[in-house]
């Protein structure tokens, strides 16, 4: 499991560096960064406040393949790119984190 930030897309916003509980992207040059990935335990913080999809999770395609989040109000709209082609979409409603 591990997260990519996508340059082309990080409009520099800092979000992921205020969220991530171990202090881990970095700003450089108005794009974010992560200098340490293998620091990275994959908690999605960055991911569900990034405003325009630019960090994704990779994981096993089994279980995901590449996700990102799209935050829309209370809902999460996590986006699974499966190996062969096609996309997977999972929305959770986070007030109802923690429920089960
Ligand atoms: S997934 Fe969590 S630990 Fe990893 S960079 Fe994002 S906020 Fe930090
Ligand atoms: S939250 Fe997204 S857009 Fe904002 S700095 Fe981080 S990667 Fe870039």
């Amino acid at each position: 499991m591990s997260i990519a930030i996508n340059k082309k897309l990080c409009i520099g916003c800092g979000a992921c560096v205020e969220i991530c509980p171990g202090s881990l992207p970095i700003l450089r040059n108005g794009k974010a960064l992560l200098p340490r990935p293998e620091r990275c335990w994959g908690c999605c913080s960055c991911l569900k406040d990034c405003p325009v999809q630019a960090i994704a999770l990779y994981i096993g395609d089994d279980i995901g393949g590449r996700m990102t989040v799209k935050k829309d109000g209370h809902r999460l709209r996590w986006i699974a790119a499966l190996a062969d082609g096609t996309e997977k979409i999972i929305t959770v409603d986070s007030r109802d984190a923690n429920k089960y």
